[in-house]
């Protein structure tokens, strides 16, 4: 990789929005700038859509849903094929867009171009698959049939911390359904999700099935959502943002699907290999720079490991090396804005006063851009900001248990319920608590959380319905009973 960060800055596209197929760049629009975590500069200039765009785009939708659920499932299939194909030979120009918005380590970014190509192909694949069944009927002359079909048009808003995976996880799971989506980008890191809308449109997808926006949210979700086109919305980003928009979702009668925030417990049982599950667990925590919403946070520990642990993790964080995405030495780049830096500085700030272990990093770093050390912090109670506040950065707290009942208390306690780890080499703590921990997703002796072929959904405050696998394309389908007699 010889990419440097001014040389890609320079080639930063121009925004608009995409309606219907075109992208349209004179909309005599009002811009907000969009900002590079890596300097604190203005990199490019983010459009705000408008009343008439978003009606454009429900429009174009509402056309473009007849002729995409008409459209074979055989034809769309291929047609997402080809994404994943378009997307893979382009991986270094969205790695590029990538770096340049998040600030995400180079590997990084071409790890996320190839999870966010794969679930193309996934529902590519499973979309040729939405199987109905025939229930024997009551009457000698009469088949009774349960139907499955596109849900319709759909709404999608998302944040920033997946600038590629998610606007991919709704577009391909919205279209492999045979729904025709209009999707709002996340303003922070736009330019990835219109490079992805600009490829589904190369590949051949018919005007209107897709529409990328960027605009005020609280006009384009009322908008979308009060319009009679749209008959879903989904939304990632945060439980408070997603429990508005669910209220708002369900007054007109909208599915409300919904990847909401996180806050994971690790519970860590004596008898596994301290340093390896350090390595792995810090490789885990500041991933994205900790930006994750399935990314481990309260780390719970049997105490006749504790200290080991502590240690065993402390050191690892400390080899980590921070610095820009585009600089092939770098394994952690910084947080996405000056929002989110300011977001940690409290959190660490709040353990300091409470007396807590801060035993390695807690600063920001001393240049430009939004740049914090990775921290773990021990020692770690109930009370404290970082217990009950999703941290969504690079902050580990470490916390001991005396009892596998005082373990699973802990991790259920707070209204989040997205992703759990469990490290053990018993089977029995594995199996109960993969039954207790109260999460949509277990993971046990191991870290990866998501494929495009598994469910991924948070329960309790976390979310509503599931992104991914058979149930991802699910979620955008209604079941229909006809009979024929
Ligand atoms: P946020 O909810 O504040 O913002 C998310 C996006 O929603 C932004 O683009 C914002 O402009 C937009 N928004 C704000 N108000 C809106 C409204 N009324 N209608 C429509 N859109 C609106 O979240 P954030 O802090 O930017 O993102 C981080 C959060 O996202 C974390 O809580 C994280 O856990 C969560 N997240 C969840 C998943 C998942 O799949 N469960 C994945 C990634 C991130």
């Amino acid at each position: 990789m010889s990419i440097t960060r001014e040389k890609a800055a320079e080639r930063y596209p121009r925004l608009g929005q995409l309606i219907a197929g075109e992208m349209k760049y004179d909309g005599g629009w009002s811009t907000i700038d969009v900002i590079d975590p890596t300097t604190g500069s203005v990199l490019g200039a983010v459009s705000m859509a408008t009343e008439a765009d978003v009606d454009e785009a429900l429009a174009a939708a509402s056309k473009g849903f007849d002729i995409w659920r008409n459209t074979s499932a055989f034809e769309r299939s291929k047609l997402m094929r080809k994404v994943a194909e378009r997307m893979r030979e382009s991986a270094e120009a969205l790695a590029e867009l990538l770096v340049l918005e998040l600030g995400k380590p180079w590997n990084e970014a071409l790890g996320e171009v190839e999870v966010a190509a794969g679930m193309w192909e996934w529902a590519a694949e499973e979309g040729k698959r939405a199987y109905g069944r025939v229930i024997p009927s009551r009457e000698s002359n009469a088949r009774q049939m349960v139907l499955v079909e596109p849900v319709g048009p759909v709404a999608a808003f998302v944040t920033w911390n997946g600038p590629l995976v998610t606007p991919s996880r709704k577009m391909s799971g919205a279209l492999g359904a045979g729904c025709s989506i209009v999707l709002r980008a996340s303003e922070e890191v736009p330019a990835c999700a219109f490079a992805l809308g600009q490829i589904v449109y190369e590949c051949g997808l018919p005007a209107g099935a897709l529409s990328v926006l960027t605009g005020d949210p609280v006009m384009m979700s009322r908008n979308l959502l009060e319009s009679p086109i749209t008959r879903a919305v989904t939304f990632t980003g945060s439980t408070n943002v997603g429990k508005q928009l669910s209220q708002l979702a369900v007054s007109h009668m909208k599915r409300p699907i919904m990847e909401l925030g996180g806050h994971a417990p690790v519970l860590v049982f004596d008898g596994i290999n301290i340093q390896d599950f350090a390595k792995r667990a810090v490789a885990a925590k500041f991933a994205n720079c900790g930006q994750v919403c399935f990314a481990p946070t309260r780390f719970y520990v049997q105490r006749s490991i504790y200290p080991d642990i502590v240690d065993a993790m402390t050191e690892e964080a400390k080899r980590i090396v921070v610095g820009c995405g585009f600089d092939p030495k770098t394994q952690m780049g910084p947080l996405k804005s000056e929002r989110r830096l300011q977001a940690i500085e409290r959190l660490v700030d709040d353990a300091r006063q409470r007396g807590l272990r801060v035993t390695t990093g807690g600063r920001s770093l001393d240049r430009p851009g939004f740049f914090f050390e990775p921290t773990v912090v021990a020692d770690v109670t109930t009370e404290p900001k970082l217990s009950n506040e999703e941290p969504f950065g690079p902050i580990a707290a470490l916390t001991p248990f005396d009892t596998y009942e005082e373990a699973i208390a802990l991790a259920n306690r707070l209204p989040y319920g997205l992703s759990a780890f469990v490290h053990a080499r018993d089977f029995e703590t594995l199996h109960r608590a993969t039954n207790d921990v109260e999460a949509g997703n277990v993971i046990c002796n191991g870290w990866r959380v998501t494929y495009p072929e598994t469910p991924f959904g948070g329960h309790k405050e976390s979310g509503m319905l599931s992104e991914g696998g058979i149930e991802g394309l699910r979620a955008f389908q209604n079941v229909k009973y006809a009979v024929l007699s």
